[in-house]
């Protein structure tokens, strides 16, 4: 198990699309936090004490950059001991999302120093009046300043996400936006496109009509325009919604999309072990409670069957650009997707085009559909 997750479930308010499992606090309970999630390590190196090296590690959110340095380090320092990190500090990948308004020169050398080295930064726009309405607490500025204070404490591996697909009544220019974001020189960009969520703020606002809901061609057009402009900045889309220069892929990210077995601490975290998927309870209170009384926190656990595993399998491999091989499914219809623009074949593998991504899910459909019938 050398790829681990750890939920950070903490924000200071929600984000306007946002249906993430997180706790919403003015006062971020730092001590309580790292207590709870040192006992539920206990828990699973007592379950599993041979768990080998760690390999990458990646803090989420919520807003991890909301926990103060010295919790942060006290997490790092603890995990990193737990799965036997021996190796020099650099070969684990660690990663910290986090939002501009937190990214300070300070905190960005307490992050370095206790062992960061990828950023997941979230840009989401950088024009400030859409970060209003997504209710995002910076401005554009600040992600320029951001980006400099973490070059400025050694962390170079940064990524920048971007939403995309808005309504259009905001008037995003997105192609303006994209420049912005290539003129920081991020080595990774993660681009997601609008959806509406239940029990968000978007959702009530569409529903009584204040906001129009995103509309799929402004979606296809604006996601095919990003694939043309990184493209040609040299930056290679490995995954759907995820594009890198010069290597710098998400080592952790891709090990799910791998089908790698990985370990999931905090509220709201999953496991997978090659076989089950575990998750923990969701709501952080519970989660501290469990803890505290000495219980461990998962939820619930599923155990995929063959089947499942290898639907899985086909969805993860036609996400990233490594593809499906060709060999395993009926040609005849692999072919047509080849003619409709949606996939190429080299090697024994077909990967989907940017156009193919697009239609991701019924492509997948209609390859595990045929399956069940020949
Ligand atoms: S900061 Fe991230 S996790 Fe928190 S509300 Fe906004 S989008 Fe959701």
């Amino acid at each position: 198990m050398r790829h681990v997750y750890l939920h950070i479930p903490f924000c200071r308010r929600r984000c306007s699309y946002c249906d993430f499992s997180i706790a919403v606090r003015k006062r971020i309970p730092a001590r309580e936090y790292v207590t709870a999630v040192l006992g539920e390590l206990d828990l699973v190196r007592a379950a599993d004490p041979g768990a080998g090296d760690l390999e990458t590690l990646y803090l989420g959110g919520g807003t991890p950059s909301l926990l103060p340095p010295d919790a942060l380090k006290t997490l790092l320092t603890s995990l990193r001991d737990a799965f036997h990190v021996t190796t020099s500090r650099d070969d684990v990948e660690v990663t910290l999302e986090a939002n501009p308004e937190d990214v300070t020169p300070d905190n960005a050398r307490a992050w370095r120093e206790s062992g960061v080295n990828r950023v997941s930064l979230g840009a989401q726009s950088f024009d400030d009046r859409v970060l209003k309405w997504m209710h995002r607490p910076h401005d554009a500025a600040r992600i320029g300043h951001a980006v400099r204070a973490l070059r400025g404490a050694g962390i170079d591996n940064i990524s920048l996400d971007l939403i995309f697909g808005l309504p259009a009544e905001l008037e995003r220019d997105w192609e303006r936006d994209l420049e912005r974001a290539l003129s920081l020189l991020p080595s990774h960009l993660s681009l997601y496109g609008l959806t509406v969520e239940e029990r968000t703020p978007l959702a009530r606002w569409v529903s009584r009509g204040a906001t129009a809901a995103p509309n799929d061609d402004r979606y296809a057009e604006e996601y095919l325009l990003a694939h043309r402009r990184l493209a040609a900045s040299g930056y290679e889309f490995y995954e759907v919604s995820n594009a890198a220069r010069d290597g710098h892929r998400s080592r952790h990210n891709s090990a799910y999309w791998s089908g790698r077995a990985y370990v999931g601490l905090g509220p709201a975290a999953h496991s997978f072990d090659g076989r089950a998927r575990r998750w923990n309870t969701a709501a952080w209170d519970a989660y501290r409670r469990a803890l505290a009384a000495g219980r461990s926190p998962v939820d619930s656990e599923e155990v995929l069957t063959d089947e499942q595993r290898e639907l899985e399998r086909v969805y993860l491999s036609l996400r990233t650009d490594t593809g499906v091989s060709l060999s395993a499914h009926p040609t005849n219809r692999l072919t047509a997707w080849v003619s409709a623009g949606w996939a190429t074949v080299a090697g024994g593998y077909v990967r989907l085009t940017p156009e193919g991504w697009l239609r991701l899910d019924a492509l997948v459909g209609d390859l595990t559909a045929l399956h069940d019938t020949v």
